[in-house]
């Protein structure tokens, strides 16, 4: 069950700016790295068009998806999680993002941004029904691209 998700800096900031980027749309996208144990590690991040036509919510583009798990058959890599913005600020899953049926262990990670306050993050792993709250570790080192 993951309790962590290993989040290098670069990859933080690359979120961030496609949050902004969206705003005042939610940005969505996937993230690709390796679950160690109860640490999910991200070793990249892959925005993903958003099909939603509603600004305050998303849909990944099933074809993103489908592509980035081809590209990643046999690299030992697999798509972790998940990541998507809030744009009224608040980094906290909500009653849609809940409803939605994920796969388990597969990680959650919110972004709440407004017009010019700092980000705030969040991040959630689901077990059927059940979320949980999933610690981030921030860490210093740059994803590498082995
Ligand atoms: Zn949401």
């Amino acid at each position: 069950m993951i309790a962590r998700l290993l989040l290098p800096q670069p990859l933080r900031d690359a979120i961030a700016a496609d949050a902004r980027a969206a705003f005042p749309c939610e940005c969505c996208g996937l993230i690709e790295g390796r679950r160690e144990g109860d640490a999910a590690r991200a070793l990249a991040a892959h925005p993903v068009r958003n099909l939603a036509p509603e600004p305050d919510r998303f849909e990944l583009d099933p074809a993103g998806h489908f592509r980035l798990m081809r590209s990643l058959r046999g690299t030992g890599r697999e798509i972790i999680g998940c990541y998507h913005s809030h744009p009224n600020g608040r980094a906290e899953l909500s009653s849609r993002d809940r409803a939605y049926a994920g796969e388990d262990n597969f990680v959650w990670l919110i972004a709440g941004i407004d017009a010019e306050g700092p980000i705030s993050w969040s991040c959630y792993v689901s077990h059927g029904v059940d979320w949980r709250m999933v610690e981030i570790a921030i860490s210093e080192e740059h994803a590498s691209c082995t």
